[in-house]
């Protein structure tokens, strides 16, 4: 598949995850989405990040903020619904809430994050 077909399947199944979000009581705002090489090294220079191989440099990752009854959350129980719905959309999609499920096994859990591998 190239990136580009990649990339275009990625946003069609963010469309869907943000009205599913919306049907179950969850409302987004864009954090992240394109990241460059520059701003992902200052990320893993100061931890906020563990790699240089994100999906974030490729297009196909995205980090929002959660909101429940107008707060901002990052609780993984509630976010997980998002991660779950978001996994069925695709077999390539993984959810950052997994992180210490897959093959990071570094601990590091980013409920946030949504994501197609490559
Ligand atoms: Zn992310």
């Amino acid at each position: 598949m190239k990136l580009s077909e990649q990339q275009r399947i990625f946003t069609r199944n963010i469309a869907k995850l943000i009205v599913f979000a919306y049907q179950h009581g969850l409302e987004l705002t864009f954090g992240e989405a394109y990241r460059t090489n520059e701003q992902q090294l200052l990320y893993v220079q100061t931890g906020k990040s563990k790699t240089m191989n994100s999906n974030h440099l490729r297009r196909l990752a995205v980090d929002f903020n959660v909101f429940v009854n107008g707060n901002l959350t990052y609780d993984w129980a509630t976010i997980k619904p998002l991660g779950d719905y978001w996994k069925t959309l695709h077999p390539l999609n993984r959810w950052g809430g997994d992180w210490n499920k897959n093959d990071i096994k570094d601990g590091f859990i980013d409920s946030p994050h949504f994501e197609m591998n490559v």
